[in-house]
């Protein structure tokens, strides 16, 4: 692949702009100034740097944030500042997007990606992967609640009976919640449905994967191919 090209799958901008890039001196590979936008080169584990700042050349980005609270889940938030506000705009251009949604007030892990097949498998409703939330209730939880739940409550507007996977009380004001589908709200109506009210949401895993215990709020890092592995 020509330099210019991998730059501008890469999301730095049109062929024109990829190119102008590597005529005024901007790019680097190896500590080595570029000046040739047709340069070939091999993109596997290829790093390079652009005004001084290092990146990778990656066929399709997966990541996993740490959302924090007071952000949307959308390209175009209404009420509060959108997730993707947290990642490089080169990441943008390439069409990344959330695998799934969280709510505006709910933290922990999300999936983002720009590889479409990977989008559409993991929330398409027929893959059941199990969501791990922790929840913080305004009322304290009783275990009728926790049964309910574990036998299937009736929601609004939803054909069949929505059960959890498993449940489990943590104290007085804390459930562990496992659920496959991702209805809308599913989660918050679920509480409700049982006579609960949603106080704190989080969620701290998909699939085999958890939030890693270092990434802080409002951080992300790349899943690798064991990550992936884990997620089904
Ligand atoms: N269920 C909810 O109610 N909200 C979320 O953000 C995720 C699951």
């Amino acid at each position: 692949m020509t330099l210019e090209k991998m730059l501008q799958c890469q999301g730095f901008g049109s062929r024109k702009f990829c190119r102008s890039l590597v005529l005024e001196h901007r790019v680097e590979i190896g500590g080595i100034i570029c000046t040739d936008p047709g340069l070939l080169i091999e993109t596997d584990n290829l790093s390079f740097c652009i005004d001084g700042e290092q990146w990778e050349c990656r066929k399709k980005l997966y990541l996993v944030l740490n959302k924090p609270a007071g952000y949307e889940c959308s390209h175009q938030p209404q009420h509060h500042p959108s997730v993707f506000s947290l990642f490089p705009p080169p990441f943008i251009h390439r069409g990344l997007q959330c695998v799934g949604r969280l709510d505006q007030d709910t933290t922990g892990m999300l999936l983002l990606s720009d590889d479409g097949n990977f989008i559409h498998r993991y929330t398409s409703p027929r893959k059941k992967v199990p969501k791990i939330y922790q929840i913080t209730t305004a009322d304290p939880f009783r275990q009728d609640q926790l049964e309910r739940l574990e036998n299937g409550v009736e929601l609004r507007n939803e054909k069949t009976i929505t059960k959890a996977l498993k449940c489990r009380l943590i104290d007085e004001y804390h459930v562990k919640l496992v659920i496959a589908e991702g209805k809308y709200h599913q989660v918050k109506r679920m509480i409700a449905a049982v006579g609960n009210r949603v106080e704190k949401l989080h969620r701290s895993a998909i699939g085999g994967l958890s939030l890693p215990a270092s990434l802080p709020a409002g951080h992300w890092c790349f899943l690798n191919e064991n990550d992936l592995k884990k997620l089904n």
